[in-house]
């Protein structure tokens, strides 16, 4: 079974990418991002504790993401995964790891998006417009960055490490010829 890791920075397209691949596969598809953003909607306890370090552009505990992830990949047992936002550190990596081995699901394989920050930056400040997201402002897209660079890029490093990472094009082109590109790593992985 595929255990797909899409990868990149805040703002490189890993949700519409996402919702376009799962068009044409049948992924268990989890965004962590999305969980917490529906705890918070919910008011839920997890949610009151996510919602200062969201809005702060800070990482919400490897203990709290990891319990999440490992309950989803236990009720999803037949299906493909498609990782969106996850792993955000090397811990959360070595834990997934541990869960796919446990599992018996075989390896992960990172697929990131390549996009340079400053166009980013432009992305995530006219998504706000658009969905209005509480911490797509400058200040906190800088810190989410920021976070990025010391926690998670490593986790890019990990999988390289392991043969299990590829890189694609991210920034030129639009989301459908993006997805091209993807699907067609998809298909060989
Ligand atoms: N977040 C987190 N851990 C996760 C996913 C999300 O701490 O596994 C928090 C973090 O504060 C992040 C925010 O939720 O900045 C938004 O995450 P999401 O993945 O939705 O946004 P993206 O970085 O893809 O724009
Ligand atoms: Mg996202």
């Amino acid at each position: 079974m595929r255990n797909i890791i899409l990868f990149g920075a805040p703002g490189a397209g890993k949700g519409t990418q996402s919702a376009i691949i799962r068009e044409k596969f049948d992924f268990a598809y989890i965004s962590t991002g999305e969980i917490l953003r529906a705890e918070i909607k919910a008011g839920t306890e997890l949610g009151k504790q996510a919602e200062d370090l969201i809005n702060k552009g800070e990482l919400v505990s490897d203990e709290i993401i990891i319990g999440m992830i490992k309950s989803f990949i236990e009720n999803n047992t037949t299906k493909d995964l498609l990782l969106d936002g996850f792993p955000r550190t090397v811990k959360q990596a070595e834990a997934l790891d541990e869960i796919l081995t446990s599992m018996q699901r075989g390896k992960a394989k990172v697929v990131e998006l390549e996009v340079d920050k400053d166009v980013l930056m432009k992305r995530l400040l006219k998504r706000a417009e658009i969905e209005g997201r509480k911490d797509d402002n400058e200040e906190t897209i800088r810190e989410r960055f920021n976070q990025y660079d010391k926690k998670t890029a490593a986790v890019a490093d990990y999988y390289k490490k392991k043969g299990d990472y590829i890189a694609i094009d991210g920034e030129h082109g639009t989301p459908q010829e993006i997805s091209v590109k993807l699907i067609d790593i998809l298909e060989k992985l």
